[in-house]
């Protein structure tokens, strides 16, 4: 199984690490043209407005195909892209699932903390840093793991969104969820 990490900018490096001790072969992608031939791909966190710059037109339209068709798992800036509807500011979205997503919603006195919160039944710790909020759920969008009350990881059929870092936690629990999406689409097909 090869998963493609986008590698533009922001902490593509530690979800490369996680995936390989995992056992899938990784893919940093930096191209538009890398996309082609990977089985599933993770948009990092980072600052969601400098992926689109960096992106460029191009760089968007091909990850907004790639993103309908292909398994894809967004965390925190990743998450940003993955949505139909950004706020503050608004911003362009990928449209992969229908959410609305506020950047920054925690405010300054909790820029970054570690929280625990659930996955399904499990708890799990998390990591938020300048962690936006999952605002609205479309229909057919499941809840997948909490904190508190607000939904924190949330999929529609293969398109994963987290406003944390798993990838900063020891825990492999939630790269393993995705890897297990992945091997299912592929299974499937
Ligand atoms: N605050 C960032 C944004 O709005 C996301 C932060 C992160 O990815 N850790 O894009």
């Amino acid at each position: 199984m090869k998963i493609g990490v986008l590698a533009l900018q922001g902490d593509f490096d530690a979800h490369r690490r996680r995936i390989e001790e995992l056992g899938a072969e990784v893919v940093l992608v930096k191209k538009p043209e890398q996309l082609d031939g990977i089985d599933g791909l993770v948009i990092p966190g980072g600052e969601s407005s400098t992926f689109l710059k960096l992106l460029g037109e191009e760089g968007f339209a091909k990850l907004r195909d790639y993103v309908r068709v292909k398994p894809v798992f967004g965390t925190c800036a990743g998450a940003i892209l993955l949505a139909a509807e950004v706020e503050n500011p608004k911003q362009a979205g990928l449209g992969a699932l229908d959410i609305t997503i506020r950047r920054n919603a925690y405010g300054r006195q909790l820029d970054s903390s570690i929280r625990e919160g659930h996955l399904g039944k499990d708890p799990i710790e998390m990591v938020f840093i300048r962690a936006p909020k999952i605002e609205r759920i479309g229909e057919g969008v499941e809840v997948v793991a909490t904190e508190g009350c607000d939904p924190v990881m949330v999929r529609k059929g293969k398109t994963l969104a987290a406003t944390f870092h798993p990838e900063l936690s020891d825990d492999p629990k939630v790269h393993q969820y995705f890897l297990d999406l992945v091997a299912n689409g592929r299974h499937a097909r």
